[in-house]
């Protein structure tokens, strides 16, 4: 169940607190405290957390390093470029974390989310020397990145900075041969690298166990007894170099689940991956928009809107029928930029599109999903 990483013993499953349970107009601490203990019996220590995670850090202060030794588990953050105006803003910010969290020090620290730009303001204010300055004073233990881009970027980032100990990636088996994500590149990039990986959004926001999904019925013939979740985390936990999956749990069904799952974990055979190309086939049959990302649109747009990446979360939510598993990636690709609100239809954009796409349509339509 543990591996040996970074010298540490590491259960495979952690526990994300992106998506943590809520009641009235907070979070529900009384179920949170019933899930980090039976997290923790079960012989679990990863858990993970980040600044822009509204009330997360308070939470985990409250439910876990309040109630348990800190010797017993392990902590991760992450450093938002966004929060970050200027240099001395990021000694702010980790501070920030520590206060909220109730810790002197932290496990595992990541620059959070990176991308061409967004590490290009890494380099710019020196945050990777930051990070190193607070593993050298002892404040952090390990320090790495997660990383949302496509695998030459990441190349360039981990043959820049071979002092990253690790990454933290979105891989799922929908998102492994994607367009779009690039899973499989990204997690050979790493491999190649020798960098220990940590598994995002292995359920794509939770719709891969979705029981309404067209997946379901897939998986439920192959095997009715199996729970949607457990097929997902299998295929990710089985790779080589994973040394934990992020599960943002929000039920004690779901950790019960979880925790079977990775006490009995056994690789995907043969047939059930013959059973995961099915679900990802019904999937890719969906319509999407024909975007292929060429990019010359952008220059066109008075309003500095992101409309490539706009036009993939809108085939995303044409899959989905739901914005739920994307509205980080809406986040990151409307940081500094225009949202779809600020669209004043111009059409300038669709003068240059190659694939004829009614782009201004698809941005007015996304605004009340992703504005609300
Ligand atoms: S229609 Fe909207 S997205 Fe297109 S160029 Fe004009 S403002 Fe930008
Ligand atoms: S021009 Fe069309 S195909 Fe190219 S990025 Fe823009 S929307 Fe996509």
């Amino acid at each position: 169940m543990a591996g040996k990483y970074l010298g540490e013993n590491v259960g495979k499953l952690g526990f994300g607190f992106m998506r943590l349970p809520k009641k009235d107009a907070g979070f529900d601490l009384e179920l949170i405290n019933r899930m980090v203990d039976r997290f923790l019996e079960a012989g679990f220590t990863y858990f993970d957390t980040a600044y822009v995670y509204m009330g997360s850090e308070e939470a985990m202060r409250e439910t876990l390093v309040k109630r348990h030794p800190r010797d017993k588990y392990t902590i991760a953050s992450k450093l938002n470029m966004m929060n970050v105006m200027k240099s001395e803003d990021m000694q702010t910010v980790f501070e920030t974390s520590l206060k909220r969290l109730g810790t002197d020090y932290l496990d595992y620290y990541l620059l959070h989310g990176l991308n061409a730009m967004t590490n290009k303001r890494c380099e710019e204010l020196g945050a990777w020397d930051f990070v190193k300055k607070l593993k050298a004073e002892g404040k952090i233990k390990h320090y790495g990145f997660s990383y949302h881009d496509n695998p030459e970027n990441l190349d360039a980032i981990l043959t820049a900075h071979p002092d990253a100990e690790f990454v933290q990636l979105q891989i799922n088996y929908l998102d492994w041969d994607s367009e779009d994500v690039k899973s499989r590149g990204v997690y050979e990039v790493a491999r190649k690298h020798n960098k220990p990986i940590i598994i995002m959004e292995p359920l794509k926001g939770g719709l891969l166990a979705d029981e309404n999904s067209t997946v379901s019925k897939v998986l439920k013939k192959a095997d009715p007894s199996a729970s949607l979740a457990s097929w997902a985390m299998r295929f990710v936990a089985s790779l080589d170099g994973v040394f934990n999956v992020l599960s943002g749990m929000n039920s004690m069904e779901q950790m019960e689940d979880n925790i079977n799952t990775f006490q009995n974990l056994k690789p995907l055979s043969d047939d059930e991956m013959k059973v995961i190309d099915e679900a990802v086939n019904v999937l890719k049959s969906i319509p999407r928009v024909p975007c292929t990302s060429c990019n010359y649109c952008v220059e066109q747009c008075p309003q500095k809107i992101n409309i490539p990446a706009l036009m993939n979360l809108y085939s995303n939510y044409l899959v989905y029928n739901s914005t739920a598993n994307s509205e980080m990636a809406f986040m990151f690709a409307t940081a500094n930029r225009g949202k779809p609100s600020d669209c004043v239809s111009c059409k300038a954009c669709e003068e240059q599109c190659p694939q004829h796409i009614e782009i201004s349509d698809i941005i007015n339509k996304m605004a009340p999903l992703y504005e609300k």
